[in-house]
């Protein structure tokens, strides 16, 4: 496209609202072939809400709801905020943490009244020695239905299942739709379950996914697309993000991202949702015929 075409597109980009500030960022994201998409506050809404708890035998569910709640408060994960609401629903006085440590892809540890209380994967739970099988069966079953289900672990043992579900974007569908025919091929990247991921993707049309990804190894499974002669967009939302975004041919900051690096070369902030790549793709040409 021509500076000119493209200028006016980024006039009409900012009105879409899309916030798309610079002609490079147009022109980066016309030429890409490939994206991959974050599951959580992309694809969906980013807004998890607990839809069950199933506490462990030997645990009431508000015990183990209000000791993950306690253990949850001074998190900024989408997940420790439907945590902390389902308490705060159920009327549960939620108690103070100690010694508050969140590894990041994983989950947080703590101590809830003078207990070792631990919330997150398989990865935290097995990396603690917790023995989470006795939950695996009904925590499988909540992820086929495609709820993001955790262990809540006290003092080495398993107390309960949290599973909350985060509804896909009214607009993703479309938005996918669109991408499908400008010939961008998507693949969704996300640290959730696989079979969380699986259930999403499979509801979306969409066949490649990579789950069970920690955040350090987002940054190279972008890289590996790029190597494979691919140009590159990576969508996200999350702080965990930030290294993807950067070591994408175009990074692409979804919501506010008041909590996503966007100083960054090459990455350009997108609010709402995915329509907004497919929108900033077709502009310059819409510009471009306008001017012809
Ligand atoms: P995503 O790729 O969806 O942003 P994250 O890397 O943030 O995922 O987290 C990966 C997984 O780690 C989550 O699906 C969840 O199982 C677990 N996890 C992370 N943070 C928390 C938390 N605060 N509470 C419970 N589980 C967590
Ligand atoms: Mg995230």
């Amino acid at each position: 496209a021509t500076p000119v075409s493209i200028m006016a597109g980024v006039g009409r980009g900012a009105q879409a609202g899309g916030l798309i500030k610079n002609a490079e960022a147009l022109e980066r994201l016309e030429r890409i072939d490939a994206l991959v998409v974050d599951k959580t506050g992309t694809l969906t809404e980013g807004r998890p809400e607990a839809v069950a708890v199933a506490p462990a035998p030997g645990f009431a569910e508000a015990e183990a709801l209000r000791l993950a709640a306690g253990l949850e408060r001074p998190g900024q994960h989408p997940l420790a905020e439907a945590v902390v609401r389902a308490a705060g629903k159920r009327g549960l006085d939620v108690p103070a943490v100690e010694g508050f440590d969140a590894p990041a892809g994983r989950g947080v540890t703590g101590a809830v009244e003078g207990r070792r209380v631990a919330v997150g994967n398989a990865r935290l739970t097995a990396g603690l020695g917790v023995d989470a099988a006795p939950l695996a069966a009904g925590a499988e079953r909540l992820r086929g239905e495609g709820a993001t289900a955790f262990s809540v672990a006290v003092d080495g043992r398993p107390a309960g299942i949290v599973a909350v579900a985060d509804p896909v974007k009214g607009t993703t569908p479309a938005a996918l739709a669109g991408l499908a025919e400008e010939g961008v091929r998507v693949a969704v990247l996300t640290g959730d379950n696989r079979t969380t991921a699986e259930a999403v993707a499979k509801r979306l049309g969409i066949a490649e996914v990579a789950a069970e990804v920690l955040p350090e190894d987002k940054r190279r499974a972008a890289g590996r697309l790029k190597a494979g002669g691919r140009r590159v967009a990576v969508a996200g939302d999350g702080v965990n993000d930030a290294p993807a975004l950067a070591a994408a041919d175009a990074g692409i900051a979804m919501g506010t991202g008041t909590d996503v690096a966007t100083g960054g070369a090459g990455v350009t902030l997108l609010g709402g949702d995915l329509t907004g790549i497919v929108r900033a793709r077709r502009l310059p040409r819409a510009a471009m015929r306008n001017i012809r």
